[in-house]
């Protein structure tokens, strides 16, 4: 038992991540507060290993390998899914399967590289035949979330699709309806967008022009966090 006082420690601090990312969330209007003990990287591997092995909800039963998130921690923007897909759960990396090359084509669309940004799901285990994640489910798993969340503290998020959409902005409203505009979370922007898979099972110019809609906001308000002027201005 060597490591205890180790992991531990280890804990207390993802769990002080988590809290001050709760409070961030308690105070809407104000900026999240305070840099992560250590830096953005090691906050969230103190989260990824708090995560390891986790049987906090049923979805433990039937998964391969938890998919806690990949990309570059230091970024700006964070994008969050649903859950892992069979190819995610096989690979361990969120969006690797056919929605994920669909989101790897949008973000570069508009100039962003999968390896600037930072992607996750808000469940990290795979649902059976790729079901929607549940209530009980997305509640058992938000404070890796959250973690993740403190860690980076995010000046743009995007959530993709609904539940993604609907758990980040508390709200019961359609995608339909909180796409096409910013949120507010603490110190972030939130720009929901419709989810790739829905874009691969309704393929027509609409829901794709919309789409693209908002990767452009989300391509200005990234510009925007990283003070820098958008392209073409
Ligand atoms: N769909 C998601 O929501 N997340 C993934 O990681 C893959 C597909
Ligand atoms: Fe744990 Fe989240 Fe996986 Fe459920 S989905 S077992 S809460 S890591």
């Amino acid at each position: 038992m060597a490591s205890d006082p180790a992991a531990l420690a280890d804990a207390a601090r993802a769990l002080a991540d988590h809290l001050r990312f709760q409070q961030a969330l308690g105070t809407r209007d104000l900026p999240l507060a305070g840099e992560p003990l250590g830096g953005a990287s090691s906050a969230l591997r103190r989260v990824e290993k708090a995560s390891a092995g986790c049987t906090k909800c049923k979805l433990s039963k039937g998964r391969n390998t938890i998919v806690f998130g990949s990309g570059d921690a230091e970024t700006r923007l964070m994008i969050i899914g649903e859950g892992p897909g069979e190819e995610e759960d096989r690979q361990g990396k969120p969006f690797v399967g056919r929605a994920g090359q669909l989101l790897t084509k949008m973000l570069e669309s508009v100039g962003i590289t999968r390896d600037e940004v930072y992607i996750c799901n808000i469940v990290k285990c795979r649902p059976p035949g790729n079901r929607n994640p549940e209530p009980d489910e997305i509640a058992a798993c938000a404070p890796y979330l959250s973690g993740q969340l403190g860690a980076i503290q995010p000046g743009v998020i995007c959530t993709l699709g609904t539940f993604s959409s609907q758990h980040i902005l508390r709200t019961r409203e359609p995608i339909s309806r909180l796409r096409g505009q910013l949120h507010q979370l603490g110190g972030a922007v939130v720009i929901p967008m419709f989810h790739p898979a829905f874009l691969l099972r309704n393929p027509g110019p609409a829901y794709r022009r919309q789409a693209y809609d908002d990767l452009k906001l989300i391509r200005r308000e990234y510009d925007r966090v990283r003070g820098r002027a958008p392209a073409g201005a």
